[in-house]
């Protein structure tokens, strides 16, 4: 039997949850619950100047809105100081890490003359083989990585990476006062935890190397690495804020759904045939490192709204009433914590939910059943709503007072014989209506919208628009 898989998202929190980090926790999440795994959260703040405990709290929350679940964690850098120190003693011990006393004045000498003979960068090694303390100095600890022979990367998605280790620099892994660096702490917490896998962005390759040794050094067997493709803005150029919003959240607030941009990130990188929208539970069963390409992936913001569209379209008017709720409070429908007639929302979002592509779209469109009043879009007020129509818009209010029941069936034959009646065509009337009823020329169809509206709203309309003739 294989051991089990084991996998984390490390991001460092020194920013909102973006969506180069969402797709990389979601492919570590997916392959952890395709393999029965465990998805680790690990929160990488060692660098206190940058992080801090609000991104931290926005990092778990964009989580938790992809829904996202871990299995162990959140784990935080700053709380294993202990454990990095007791890891690099032992690698100290062993003399796989050494004291280095050399200066940062020293080294900046050195670089600077070494960059003006055109020579490597790297350290000299000047204190690999001190005998002893050099006094005064507080030294940094340096590993000691091999200088000969080569160092291979054997990655899910780029395949065979060879490195040079004479290009590998004996890495600093404690400073002078003793806090642990980066490719120290990645590379304990990995031992510690028995990562068996570790799947993060390609901006990552480069330290893999150097990690490797550390693996080695530590007897721990190398995980398995699957380095992601870069995302790009549409320019090509790496994804930035430049190109939008970037920050998950962001999304959220623009009224997209947790499982449309779910979808729309497994797919920046990973394909399965010409399938493109996908339920979760599908998700889990087809994603593998197989399907996911070497190139960088575009972001598209259009296709990610059609996606939405559709994740709109399948949810159920319930789900969807629920969740528009607080985009109704947000642009001033209804009152935060004002109750609502869910089964009536239910209705009044079904008529919409073809029309909308996002959830702001939707609360919208919500204002002008909801709201006591409507707007009149002048436009339209001077097109539809004139002498010709005043007849008709009476008439229609006369016959709709009388009617006993606003179902589609009765509202149609009312419909129906004012027309008649008057001799006009049916969207001679629909169209005055539709701008008394919702202030503008668009809308779901007429019937629909009445049906909702009710009674009561739909005649205190008819009235003031009549009189406003
Ligand atoms: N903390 C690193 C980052 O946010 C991730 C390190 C890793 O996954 O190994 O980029």
């Amino acid at each position: 039997m294989t051991d089990k898989i084991r996998v984390r998202f490390a991001p460092s929190p020194t920013g909102h949850l973006h969506i180069g980090g969402a797709r990389t926790a979601l492919f570590n999440w997916l392959y952890a619950r395709h393999n029965n795994g465990t998805f680790i959260l690990r929160i990488e703040d060692t660098d206190t100047t940058r992080s801090t405990d609000e991104y931290i709290e926005a990092i778990i929350e964009g989580m938790k809105w992809l829904g996202l679940d871990w299995d162990e964690g959140p784990f935080r850098q700053t709380d294993r100081f202990d454990v990095y120190r007791n890891y690099a003693d032992q690698l100290i011990k062993e003399g796989r890490a050494y004291y280095c006393y050399c200066s940062p004045e020293e080294l900046e000498a050195r670089r600077k003359e070494s960059m003006a003979q055109g020579k490597s960068l790297k350290y000299n090694g000047k204190c690999r083989d001190l005998k002893g303390p050099v006094p005064g100095i507080k030294p940094v600890v340096r590993f000691r990585m091999p200088v000969a022979g080569q160092t291979i990367v054997d990655d899910l998605i780029k395949g065979m990476v060879t490195f040079e280790n004479e290009q590998l620099d004996d890495l600093i892994i404690l400073r002078s006062d003793g806090t642990p660096t980066y490719n120290l702490t990645v590379v304990v917490d990995d031992v510690d935890m028995k990562i068996t896998h570790v799947i993060r962005g390609d901006d990552h390759l480069n330290n893999t190397p150097k990690q490797i040794q550390l693996y080695n050094a530590f007897g721990y067997p190398v995980p398995k690495f699957a380095h992601l493709p870069m995302i790009l803005g549409s320019d090509k150029a790496r994804l930035s804020k430049r190109h939008g919003a970037t920050s998950v959240m962001a999304y959220y607030d623009m009224g997209y759904l947790p499982e449309a941009l779910v979808n729309y990130l497994v797919r920046l990188g990973w394909s399965y045939g010409d399938q493109e929208v996908f339920t979760r539970d599908e998700l889990v069963k087809y994603f593998s490192f197989e399907n996911v390409g070497k190139a960088a992936a575009v972001f598209n913001p259009e296709k990610l709204l059609w996606l939405n569209s559709q994740y709109i379209i399948n949810s159920s008017t319930d789900k969807l009433a629920e969740l528009v709720i607080p985009f109704l409070e947000k642009n001033g429908v209804i009152e935060k914590g004002q109750g609502m007639d869910m089964a009536w929302l239910s209705k009044a979002v079904g008529t919409l939910k073809e029309r909308s592509k996002t959830m702001v779209e939707l609360a919208n469109s919500l204002r002008y059943y909801i709201a006591e009043d409507v707007e009149y879009n002048e436009k339209a007020k001077e097109k539809f709503l004139t002498e010709k129509s005043r007849d008709l818009l009476a008439a229609l209010k006369e016959a709709l007072t009388a009617v006993p029941e606003f179902s589609h069936h009765e509202l149609e034959q009312v419909f129906k014989s004012v027309v008649e009646t008057h001799g006009v065509k049916l969207k001679d009337l629909a169209q005055p209506v539709r701008v008394a009823m919702t202030g503008g020329t668009e809308s779901p169809g007429i019937f629909e919208v009445l049906e909702v509206l009710g009674k009561e709203k739909t005649v205190t309309r008819l009235e003031r628009a009549i009189k406003g003739i």
